[in-house]
């Protein structure tokens, strides 16, 4: 073949993108293109951090890519189809290849894309390059899909290592004349008023900047990463995630460079071990919701959609959005969202059990904030983690789960250095009252200097009435 178009998504990478390796050795000349049609994601199309994120990333790719005397093609529009075929028509392209993806929007436009090409005497082809194994592949013994993990884990660790990652390709040979493009800023990605600029100092998005986040916990949070996971005070995760999600950096990447930097090293396994299971769950999650389409929307089981949320829950939603709950753990976990575009995991589920099963929100508004706010915002693992916390989804905690976010807080924030760092107000507090203001004896509030109600809130909701309340719908919904 002469021209093959290479279509970048999100595998925003060069090293270990099958796609390109198939069109730099199967072609004369590749054109890398990214094409910016987020309706045809719908209700999915990226949220305000999430565009920041692949502003920054797509520059990036642009520079790598110019680096090897290539160039990025971006082109907007309202139809992938319509602007490949506008790129065929003026490169004569025979070919256009792709790394799949798993949401049930992009599944559909993929399949309907390529058979169009594919009518029209274009090489279309796509390969696997975002997940270990693809999502069909997996099966029960029965030959269904999983819901619980623990099995799927089972199965995916039997199978061995996933496939060595391939090289960056040398050089990427340029076409004659390139087609016009425009500029990553002409897709208007970046929000006004730009809540996003504090997340430059954070981040590093792109390549380069996923090799050195994966780098730096190998070399040093992953020997802790088992217990140090769990403490949001601390730095023991890899913030890989949103790489993950753009696929600056692919899972086989990160499961051989772990891999490689555990052997022989028995101190480093432990973490090691439990981290690789933690990418696992992000093939679960990518299983789940492509097997059932349905779960970023509805409960994954139907008799949940029946759960009585609170009538009038909109301003203790508000209040949660805020960072303004009463609730130390929960303020610090979404502050530091707004914040940063992340929040540690272990907050994560803190927080969206008080809103689900507290609050009483339903958990699609939950879903909802984080999509806007992180900068990982995934479809797949947000749908799972939120289902999780409701109890409605894959691998459900029992329905009789629910946090408490003051013996979780205590647990996992003993000195309560995270509450600290987002909820300063409370920071003069003593270790043991930190987690529970609304507990403490006036004098020692007054010695911090805070009066409850108006230099940090009440709790907004009764947590033990609460807990009773979700108890008794959710025994209800099993026994319907
Ligand atoms: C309510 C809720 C919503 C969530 N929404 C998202 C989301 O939108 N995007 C997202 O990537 N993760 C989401 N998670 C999962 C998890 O919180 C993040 O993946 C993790 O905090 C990312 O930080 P890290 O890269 O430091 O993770 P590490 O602990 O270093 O883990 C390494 C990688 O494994 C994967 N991973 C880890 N835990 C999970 C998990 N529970 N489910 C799926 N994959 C996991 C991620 O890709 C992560 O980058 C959510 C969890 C909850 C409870």
């Amino acid at each position: 073949m002469k021209t093959v178009i290479l279509w970048f998504r999100r595998d925003l990478r060069l090293a270990d993108n099958p796609a390109l390796r198939a069109a730099v050795e199967e072609a004369e000349r590749v054109i890398p293109v990214y094409l910016h049609a987020p309706e045809e994601e719908a209700q999915w199309a990226p949220g305000g951090a999430s565009c920041w994120w692949l502003h920054a990333s797509l520059q990036a790719l642009s520079q790598d890519l110019a680096a090897k005397q290539s160039r990025l093609i971006i082109r907007r529009g309202q139809s992938s189809l319509s602007l490949l075929r506008e790129l065929i028509d003026e490169t004569g392209a025979e070919g256009v290849y792709w790394n799949r993806l798993y949401e049930p929007l992009i599944v559909e436009r993929d399949r309907s894309v390529k058979a169009a090409l594919r009518e029209q005497g274009v090489n279309a082809k796509s390969f696997r390059a975002h997940l270990l194994r693809e999502p069909w592949e997996m099966r029960t013994g029965k030959g269904e899909p999983y819901r619980v993990f623990t099995p799927f884990w089972r199965t995916l660790a039997k199978q061995g290592d996933p496939p060595q990652p391939l090289r960056q390709p040398p050089t990427l040979r340029p076409p004659g004349q390139w087609p016009s493009r425009q500029t990553v800023a002409e897709l208007g990605l970046l929000l006004r008023p730009r809540w996003d600029r504090k997340l430059h100092d954070l981040w590093q998005p792109g390549e380069a900047g996923a090799a050195l986040a994966l780098d730096h916990f190998l070399d040093g949070a992953m020997a802790v990463y088992k217990d140090g996971r769990d403490l949001p005070a601390e730095s023991d995760t890899a913030r890989l995630s949103p790489h993950l999600h753009f696929g600056e950096i692919s899972p086989h990447q990160a499961w051989h460079r772990a891999r490689a930097r555990m052997a022989g090293q028995a101190r480093l396994s432990e973490g090691g071990e439990a981290w690789l299971r933690q990418l696992a769950w992000r093939e679960f999650a990518h299983h789940v919701l492509f097997e059932f389409p349905h779960s970023s929307d509805e409960p994954l089981y139907e008799r949940w959609a029946g759960f009585p949320w609170r009538e009038g829950y909109q301003p203790l939603l508000r209040a949660w959005q805020r960072g303004e709950t009463g609730f130390p753990i929960v303020d610090a976990g979404m502050r530091e969202l707004w914040a940063t575009g992340y929040m540690h995991n272990r907050v994560r589920m803190i927080a969206a059990s008080l809103l689900v099963k507290n609050i009483r929100a339903p958990w699609q508004e939950g879903a909802r904030w984080f999509w806007d706010t992180l900068v990982d915002a995934d479809l797949a693992n947000n749908s799972m983690g939120w289902q999780w916390s409701a109890g409605s989804g894959a691998d459900a905690a029992p329905y009789f789960r629910i946090f408490n976010p003051w013996t979780q807080s205590k647990r996992f924030d003993p000195q309560g250095r995270y509450i600290r760092r987002w909820v300063p107000e409370l920071a003069e507090l003593p270790d043991r009252d930190i987690h529970t203001p609304q507990a403490s004896a006036p004098a020692i509030l007054a010695a911090a200097g805070i009066q409850l109600g108006r230099d940090y809130p009440e709790p907004i909701i009764d947590y033990k009435t609460s807990r009773e309340e979700a108890l008794a719908a959710a025994r209800a919904i099993r026994q319907s």
